[in-house]
């Protein structure tokens, strides 16, 4: 860093005749955006994430159905910005941020590091929430991160190989059973995916199941799907889905998640079950934690319900006007947790602080002004629905739109083109170029988790498997078999 003043491992350097220091926390949407946004200013940017790469979130349900690999949603950040010589990359997670000293710590293993600040943009963004049941992640994994895209391929594809070996017809259809928890746009995505996997890239390849047999329930809580993208799309998808074969169930609560199935709540009361080894979560929201420390340290800023920094007019937190929160970490009226409202407002960012370079006072910001380009989700091959200001449009063209605008935005040549290749291997012919799965990335997530429990939290994870505590040791073990429905 040239000029910089990062502490790291006790050393400090030198923080004489520096230039104005930006910290960009993130490397999603709001993170590169605001980033690239500087790459002519005259600033050392500092970007620090916890994940070496940029997620591109909005693909993740194609790389847990078979369509995409990691590589083409997720480049490394650090060859993204190798040509931005005023950016550099570091690899932590962010535990700690001094507003009055202008200082963020970011943890890697056990090292701590302190970056100096004069400018400060946090897009850390958000994570699953399951409404403080926290207890559903065990058996129904999110899908926010490259995790748990690829922990969900071995889940999903983990289901029919179980299937195949059953030894009970109720074995089977428990196996073959896939839920998926929120009729959104990734809920949708995802079920209309399985639903393809199954009918058209499956079919014909295992002997003692028909893949075609496979049922995908998806549940919603609300009484539509897709419902912010009004009724008539949300009706078309809905349409589509279940000419697919997918089961939609509006207006039904999920109240319970175990490792054979799910627990819903009707309108009227009735409770019943669906027996089920692969349930998907995708239903709510929580932004990441960051967003109450700097609330609770700020002169007065609050979070909203789920977490969001309620920010000032130009982004920024009451009493420290260098420091913007964007994108899903943000909470304005009418800007929703979508790419396009952290590009913009990382972008709004980075030029209020080249405008401060040129003597521009906070006060004489322009507040920041959402520009809705639209919404769109995919159903299945070749069937989206799109919204574009009052315009609603579906089907193939509406697809053709998902299809280019989800180009434009992926970073880089090199994944455009071979993301472009695995869609008409997939969309044309009936293969998927990704069908590996492994045993670590199913169990890997609840193995960590044991290692990083203490005694304590080893117990409660213990009693919600099924399992007396005297059983921790074998949780792995345990979590395993409930996982793959093997517990009777
Ligand atoms: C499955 C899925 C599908 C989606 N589909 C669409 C879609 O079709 N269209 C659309 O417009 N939007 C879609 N979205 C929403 C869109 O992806 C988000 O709105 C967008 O990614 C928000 O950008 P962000 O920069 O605020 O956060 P993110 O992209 O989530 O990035 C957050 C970054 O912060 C880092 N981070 C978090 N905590 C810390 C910490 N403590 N220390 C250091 N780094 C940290 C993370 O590693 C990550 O790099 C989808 C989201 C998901 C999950």
């Amino acid at each position: 860093m040239r000029g910089g003043g990062r502490e790291t491992g006790g050393r400090t350097q030198s923080v004489e005749n520096r230039r104005h220091q930006v910290v960009v926390i993130g490397s999603g949407f709001g993170g590169l955006f605001g980033t690239k946004h500087l790459k002519r200013a005259d600033v050392d940017i500092t970007l620090i994430s916890k994940t070496t790469s940029h997620l591109f979130q909005p693909l993740l349900y194609q790389v847990a159905t078979g369509i995409l690999s990691v590589g083409e949603i997720a480049p490394a950040t650090r060859l993204v910005l190798r040509k931005q010589k005023n950016a550099q990359v570091l690899l932590g997670d962010v535990i700690d941020i001094d507003l009055e000293a202008k200082t963020v710590t970011s943890r890697l293993l056990n090292q701590n590091t302190v970056t100096p600040f004069d400018s400060l943009i946090v897009a850390t963004g958000a994570q699953q929430s399951y409404f403080g049941n926290n207890q559903f992640a065990t058996y129904a994994p999110g899908m926010k991160t490259i995790d748990d895209a690829l922990e969900l391929r071995g889940r999903i594809l983990g289901s029919f190989e179980g299937a195949e070996l059953a030894t009970s017809q109720e074995m089977r259809d428990r196996l073959l059973t896939f839920v998926v928890v929120g009729a959104g746009p990734t809920g949708v995505e995802l079920a209309g995916q399985i639903a393809e996997l199954a009918d058209r890239t499956l079919e014909g390849t295992f002997h003692n199941i028909d893949p075609r047999d496979a049922r995908v329930v998806l549940l919603e809580g609300a009484g539509a799907v897709l419902g912010p993208m009004g009724p008539k799309l949300g009706n078309k998808a809905k349409r589509r889905l279940e000419k697919m074969g997918v089961e939609i169930q509006l207006n039904a609560m999920v109240t319970d998640i175990d490792a054979l199935g799910v627990t819903v709540k009707d309108a009227d009361g009735t409770i019943r079950r669906i027996e089920s080894s692969c349930k998907v979560w995708s239903a709510g929201v929580q932004a990441s934690p960051l967003g109450k420390m700097l609330a609770e340290r700020s002169d007065g800023t609050e979070v909203d319900r789920a977490g969001r920094v309620v920010v000032e007019p130009d982004l920024t937190i009451k009493g420290h006007p260098n420091v913007f929160v964007v994108g899903d970490l943000m909470s304005v009226p009418g800007v929703p947790g979508q790419a396009q409202g952290a590009i913009q407002g990382a972008t709004y960012a980075a030029k209020a602080i080249k405008a401060g370079l040129h003597g521009q006072a906070p006060q004489d910001r322009k507040p920041f002004k959402y520009f809705n380009k639209g919404s769109m989700a995919t159903v299945s091959r070749f069937n989206a629905v799109c919204q574009v200001g009052k315009l609603e449009f579906s089907g193939f063209i509406a697809w053709l739109a998902w299809l280019a605008l989800h180009l434009y935005y992926l970073i880089g040549y090199r994944s455009r083109i071979i993301t472009v290749i695995q869609w008409f291997v997939t969309f044309l012919g009936r293969s998927r170029g990704q069908m590996a799965a492994t045993e670590q990335w199913v169990f890997a997530r609840l193995a960590l988790e044991q290692v990083n429990s203490d005694e304590e939290e080893a117990d409660e994870l213990a009693a919600a498997l099924g399992a007396p505590p005297a059983d921790n040791g074998k949780l792995a073990e345990k979590a395993k078999a409930a996982i793959e429905g093997r517990v009777s």
